[in-house]
């Protein structure tokens, strides 16, 4: 079934999945590394975690974190913060 991948290490893999999800890996790597964590399903597996979990925190840090409170912080490092 699976004859094109002779050598698959999930530990070097699962190094690669933290690279995928920072977005570091260019599209040609990221391709082929879909395509070979698609056919183990450990890889797969953890893969599908580490998405939902950064998914989540990108979420829970998007909720508590006020924009306008943000926002205000950007305009005091641009125009410096002499009020405080
Ligand atoms: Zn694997």
């Amino acid at each position: 079934m699976v004859k094109n991948i002779t050598f698959h290490n999930c530990d070097h893999i699962l190094s690669k999945v933290f690279l995928a999800l920072d977005g570091e890996l260019s599209s040609e790597e990221e391709a082929s590394f879909l395509a070979e964590i698609n056919q183990c399903g450990d890889c797969l597996e953890k893969y599908q975690i580490e998405k939902s979990f950064k998914d989540f925190l990108s979420k829970k840090v998007r909720k508590e974190c006020c924009f306008e409170t943000l926002a205000q912080n950007i305009k005091n490092k641009l125009y410096g913060n002499s009020s405080s």
